[in-house]
C-alpha cells in the first residue's frame, strides 16, 4: 500500500504565492494609490505655485510701488522749475541754478537738469561735469530730436530712456515741454527742459538691486512706450519663466515690470518630499492591509483547496478501503484499553455469526465465540500483544451457530491516539479455506516424504540387491565394476584372485541345485576367512568368485593365500549324504597402480590368468603376465582367422591310410583335418585346434570334414579305387548334441564304410544316456565307432563294455616306445588281449618304422596306421599312392 502524503498547513510558509485575485486587488490599491499620489502631489505643486506666485506679485508690488513713487517724485520736483520757468521764461543760469539745486538734493536721483529754450540747451544744473551738453540743439541731434518733438507735439512730458549718458552711466531722460502764457491767453513754446534720472540710482533705491530681494526683476519698455519690448533691466530670460507681471505707471507711459522668485521657479515645494512621504506611507497604510488580506485570502483558498484535495484523497481511500474490505471480507475491531469498549463493525459480525441483538461493546463477546481448544491460546496471544503493545497476530477457529467452524486469522496492533487513549485496532478475515489448503499441502507432503522414504529404501534396497548377490550376500559383478573403475572408490582394489569352482557343474547336475547353493555358500564362508577386513570377495558368476584386494601386496603373499584357498576347497564338503569334492582355479592379477586406469584391465587380466590356470590342469593358481597377455592376443587373432576360415571353407581332411597287420592291404583312411591357410600354407590341428575349441567351433570342422571326406570317397569309388573305411574324428560337445543325428541326416554313405573316432577321455566323464541314445543311433545309421587314443584316457572297462565300440585305437605315445620297452609292448599286448577278448578290433596308431609293424602284427594287433606307410596327404595323392600300392615297396 502507498505510503499516503499529508502536507502540513502549519509548516507552510506564511508568504504564499498570491494568487490573480490578490494581485488583481493589490494592483488597482497600488494604481488608486499611485493615481492619489500624483493628484496630491500635481496640487500640491499648483498650490505651491500660486503661493510663490503670490509672493513674487507681492514683493513686486513693493518694487514697482517703490519705482513708481521715486520717479513721480523726482518728476514733480522737475515739474516745479517747469512750471516756474512758464511764468519766467527768460530765467538765466543763475537761477535755474538755484532753483534747481533746491530739488537735486543729494538724496534725489535727478543728477542734471538741463534748460533749452527754443530747443537749445542753455541752462544746466550742475554745470560741472555737463558743459558739453550745453549747446545742443534737440532738433539737430538724432539721438533727441524724436523724444524731443513727441514732447513738443504731445505738449506733454515724455520719459525717455534708458539711455547712455554723455557724462557716463545711465539715465532716463524726462524732457517738459515748457509753454509761457502770453497776456492773450495764448500758449506759446518756451522750449525743453530735460532731467536726466539716474537709472542706477533710481534701481538702487527702488530696491532693485537690493541683494536681499527674494525676486529677479526684469524691466522693459523703453521710452516708457508699451509696445517696446526691449528689456533695460534684469535679464531677458525671466520673461522665458512664466514672469508675475505688472505695470509700472508713469506720468506718461509706463514701463512693465517682470518677476520671478530668486533662481527661478521652484517645481517642488519644499515640502514635496513630506508629502510624498506620506503619500507612501499613507499608500502603505493601505496597501499592507491588502496585501495581508491578500496573502490571508491566498491561504485560506489553499487551505481549502488541500482540504478539498484531501477530502478526495480521503474518500478515494475510504473508497477503496470498503471496496478492499467489502471484497476480502475484513471485519475491523477495536478496543479501547482504557474503557474496554469493543467496537466491531458489521462485517466482524457477520465472521462470528453474531445474533441479531447482541451486545458487541465487550470483550466477552469474542471470547465466547472461540472454539474451546482455541480459547486458552487465542486469549494468551491477544493480551500478550497487548501487554507488549507491539502487533497481534492470532489464527483460531470460532464456532458458529449452526455447530459449525470456521478458522479466523487476527491481526492488529496496539495504538495511542492524540488524547492519550490507549487502545487496539485490528481487523478478521476468514482464513478456513486457507487453513484447509494448508492442512491438505501439509497431508500431501507428509505423505510425499513418506513415500520419498519408502521409495528411498527401496531404492537403497535395490541398490544393494543389485551390487549383491542374494545367495551369498557377497557384493556381484557390479558392485567390482564399480569399485575397479571409480578412482575414488575406497575399497579399489590393487590386486584380483578370479576364483573358478571346478566340477562344480557336476555337482549342480547331479546333485541338485541345493548342492550346488550349499557348495557355492560354502565356497563364499572359504573365501571369506581368507581375506582381511580392507578386502573382499565379490561373487561375479555362477561358479566364480574374486577377491578383490586392496591393501597392497606381494607375490609371494598372494600366492600362499592361493595355495591356502586351493587347500581348504580341496576339502570334501558334506551335503546331505554325501562327501561332495570340487576344486578351484585361481588367476591372479596385481596393478599397475601408477596407471589411473588399471581397474580396467584388472579382471580382464585375472581372467587371462585363471584361463591359463585351468588349461594347465586344475586345483592350481596362474599369475597373469605380459607374455600371458601376447599369447592370449595371438590366439584371438587365430581365433579370428579361423572363424574367417570356416566361412571361406578352408578346412579341408588329408587322408592316412590304415593296413591290415598280416596282409598290409588297405584297410580305410583316417581323415585329419588341415588347415589351407591363405599365407602359412597347409596348417596340421596343433596349430587350430585348441583355439577351435575354445571358440566352440569344432564340430562346424568335424562337419566340413566328414562332408569332403564322403565326396572324395565317392570320388575314389568313381575313380575305381577301393578303399574299404573311412574314420572321421568327431570332437566330444557332438556327442552331448541332440541334434547330432539329425544334422548326418542327408549324408550318403554306405553302412559300415564311415566310422567315427571319439576320445577315451570322452568316456570318462560323461556317461549319460544322451551320450549312449546318440551312439545307438549311429550304430542304427550305420556308422562305426572307434575309441581313439586309447591308453592315456583311463576310461574304465565298465563303461567301454556298455558303449560297445567296434574298434579301440591304442594311442602312439604307447605305441612308440614298444621297439625298445618290454613293459610297453606288454601293456599294448594286453590292450589288444583285451580288444580280443571283448571282440573289439583293435587298430596301432604311430607305427614309424616296419620294426613296430612286425611287432604289432605279432602281439595280434588288427591294423595299422603310420609314418612307416604313409603320413597324411591330400585325395589326389592318396589315389596315386593307393593305385601304384608304393607302401609295398617300403615294407
Ligand atoms: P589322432 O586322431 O590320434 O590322429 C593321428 C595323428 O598322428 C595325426 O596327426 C597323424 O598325422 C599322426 N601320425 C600318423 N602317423 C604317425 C607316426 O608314425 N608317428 C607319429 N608320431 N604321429 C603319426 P595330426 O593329423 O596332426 O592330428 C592330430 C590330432 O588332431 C588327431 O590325433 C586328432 O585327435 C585331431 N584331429 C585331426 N583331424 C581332426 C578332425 O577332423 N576332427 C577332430 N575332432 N579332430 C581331429
Ligand atoms: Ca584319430
Ligand atoms: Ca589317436
Amino acid at each position: 500500500m502507498p505510503k499516503l502524503f499529508f502536507p502540513k498547513i502549519g509548516a507552510r510558509h506564511f508568504l504564499t504565492r498570491p494568487s490573480f485575485a490578490s494581485i488583481l486587488a493589490m494592483g488597482i490599491a497600488v494604481a488608486v494609490i499611485s493615481a492619489a499620489g500624483i493628484f496630491w502631489e500635481v496640487q500640491n505643486r499648483s498650490v505651491h505655485l500660486q503661493r510663490a506666485r503670490a509672493n513674487v506679485a507681492e514683493q513686486l508690488g513693493v518694487v514697482r510701488a517703490r519705482l513708481e513713487g521715486n520717479i513721480n517724485s523726482n518728476l514733480q520736483l522737475v515739474r516745479g522749475l517747469v512750471a516756474l520757468i512758464a511764468t519766467q521764461p527768460d530765467i538765466d543760469q543763475d537761477q535755474f541754478g538755484r532753483i534747481s539745486s533746491s530739488f537735486i538734493g543729494k538724496h534725489s536721483q535727478l543728477r542734471n537738469v538741463a534748460g533749452a529754450p527754443d530747443l537749445v540747451v542753455s541752462l544746466m544744473y550742475p554745470m560741472e561735469g555737463n558743459e558739453k551738453a550745453i549747446g545742443l540743439d534737440y532738433r539737430k541731434n538724432n539721438q533727441q530730436r524724436h523724444t524731443a518733438l513727441r514732447a513738443v507735439t504731445s505738449g506733454e512730458m515724455v520719459l525717455a530712456g534708458p539711455v547712455d549718458l554723455l557724462q557716463g552711466g545711465t539715465g532716463f531722460i524726462a524732457r517738459f515741454p515748457v509753454f509761457m502764457k502770453t497776456e492773450d491767453g495764448t500758449r506759446h513754446l518756451w522750449g525743453l527742459v530735460a532731467a536726466v534720472v539716474d537709472a542706477d540710482r533710481l534701481y538702487a533705491d527702488s530696491g532693485l538691486l537690493d541683494p536681499d530681494l527674494p525676486i529677479e526683476i526684469a524691466i522693459l519698455g523703453k521710452d516708457a512706450t508699451i509696445t517696446d519690448k526691449t528689456v533695460f533691466f534684469g535679464d531677458e530670460a525671466i520673461l522665458q519663466q512664466e514672469p508675475v507681471l505688472s505695470n509700472v505707471v508713469l506720468p506718461t507711459g509706463r514701463w512693465q515690470i517682470a518677476a520671478i522668485p530668486r533662481g527661478g521657479w521652484s517645481a517642488v515645494p519644499v515640502n514635496a518630499w513630506k508629502t510624498r512621504l506620506l503619500t507612501v506611507a499613507g499608500g502603505l497604510l493601505v496597501l499592507l492591509p491588502i496585501f495581508i488580506a491578500g496573502q490571508l485570502y491566498d491561504q485560506r483558498r489553499g487551505h481549502i483547496r488541500e482540504l478539498k484535495r484531501r477530502q478526495l484523497q480521503m474518500e478515494g481511500l475510504s473508497q477503496r478501503l470498503k471496496l478492499a474490505l467489502d471484497t476480502s471480507k475484513i471485519g475491523i475491531w477495536e478496543l479501547n484499553l482504557d474503557t474496554g469498549v469493543l467496537t466491531w463493525d458489521s462485517r466482524m459480525l457477520e465472521l462470528y455469526d453474531i445474533p441479531e441483538g447482541r451486545d458487541t461493546t465487550q470483550y466477552d463477546v469474542w471470547a465466547d465465540c472461540l472454539h474451546p481448544d482455541d480459547l486458552e491460546r487465542a486469549e494468551r496471544e491477544y493480551w500478550e500483544a497487548i501487554e507488549a503493545g507491539g502487533t497481534y497476530h492470532s489464527d483460531f477457529r470460532v464456532i458458529l451457530q449452526d455447530g459449525s467452524i470456521r478458522w479466523i486469522r487476527a491481526i492488529g496492533a496496539v495504538h495511542t491516539n492524540t488524547r492519550g487513549q490507549r487502545y487496539i485496532l485490528g481487523v478478521n478475515w476468514d482464513v478456513s479455506s486457507d487453513i484447509q489448503l494448508k492442512t491438505r499441502l501439509l497431508t500431501a507432503k507428509q505423505s510425499a516424504e513418506d513415500r520419498n522414504r519408502e521409495l528411498e529404501d527401496a531404492r537403497a534396497l535395490m541398490e544393494h540387491y543389485s551390487l549383491h548377490d542374494s545367495l551369498t550376500g557377497l557384493p556381484n559383478r557390479r558392485f567390482l565394476d564399480q569399485e575397479l573403475l571409480d578412482e575414488e572408490a575406497p575399497q579399489r582394489p590393487t590386486a584380483l584372485l578370479h576364483i573358478d569352482l571346478d566340477r562344480f557343474k557336476h555337482i549342480n547336475d547331479t546333485l541338485g541345485h541345493a548342492a550346488g547353493d550349499a557348495m557355492l555358500t560354502h565356497a563364499a564362508s572359504v573365501l571369506k576367512e581368507n581375506v582381511s577386513d580392507s578386502d573382499f570377495v565379490a561373487r561375479i558368476g555362477g561358479d566364480e568368485f574374486v577377491i578383490a584386494i586392496t591393501e597392497p601386496a606381494d607375490e609371494a603373499s598372494l600366492a600362499a593365500r592361493a595355495d591356502r584357498i586351493i587347500a581348504q576347497m580341496r576339502r570334501p564338503v558334506p551335503f546331505e549324504n554325501h562327501q561332495c569334492r570340487f576344486g578351484v582355479s585361481i588367476g591372479i592379477a596385481m596393478a599397475d597402480t601408477t596407471l589411473s586406469d588399471y581397474g580396467r584391465h584388472l579382471l580382464v587380466d585375472a581372467d587371462i590368468a585363471l584361463y591359463r590356470a585351468k588349461s594347465n590342469g586344475r586345483n592350481r593358481f596362474e599369475f597373469f603376465s605380459d607374455t600371458l597377455k601376447s599369447e592370449i592376443v595371438h590366439n584371438k587373432q587365430v581365433a579370428d582367422d579361423i572363424l574367417f576360415a570356416l566361412e571361406r571353407q578352408e578346412f579341408l581332411p588329408y587322408f592316412q591310410p590304415q593296413f591290415d597287420a598280416r596282409t598290409l592291404a588297405i584297410t580305410g583312411v583316417e581323415a585329419l583335418a588341415r588347415w589351407k591357410h591363405p599365407t602359412e600354407g597347409i596348417l596340421t590341428p596343433d596349430r587350430f585346434l585348441k583355439t577351435a575349441d575354445e571358440l566352440n567351433v569344432v564340430h562346424l570342422i568335424d562337419r566340413l570334414i566328414l562332408e569332403q571326406t564322403l565326396w572324395q570317397s565317392a570320388r575314389w569309388k568313381a575313380a575305381g579305387i577301393h578303399i574299404p573305411k573311412m574314420s572321421v574324428n568327431v570332437s566330444a560337445g557332438r556327442l552331448n548334441d541332440v541334434q547330432l543325428v539329425q544334422s548326418l541326416d542327408g549324408l550318403v554313405f554306405e553302412p559300415g564304410s564311415l566310422s567315427f573316432e571319439l576320445l577315451e577321455s570322452i568316456f570318462l566323464d560323461e556317461k549319460n544316456d544322451l551320450i549312449a541314445a546318440n551312439f545307438d543311433h549311429l550304430r542304427e545309421m550305420g556308422i562305426d565307432i572307434e575309441i581313439d587314443d586309447f591308453g592315456t584316457g583311463y576310461a574304465s572297462i565298465v563303461s567301454l563294455i556298455h558303449l560297445r565300440p567296434k574298434r579301440l585305437k591304442i594311442d602312439r605315445q604307447l605305441v612308440i616306445p614298444i621297439t625298445h620297452s618290454e613293459g610297453q609292448r606288454r601293456l599294448v599286448a594286453s590292450i589288444i588281449d583285451i580288444g580280443q577278448s571283448l571282440g573289439i578290433k583293435v587298430v596301432a596308431e604311430g607305427v614309424e618304422t616296419m620294426q613296430h609293424a612286425r611287432i604289432l602284427r605279432d602281439l595280434g594287433c588288427d591294423a595299422l596306421q603310420g609314418y612307416a606307410f604313409a603320413p597324411a596327404m591330400p585325395s589326389d595323392r592318396l589315389m596315386e599312392f593307393v593305385r601304384e600300392e608304393r607302401w609295398r615297396e617300403a615294407s
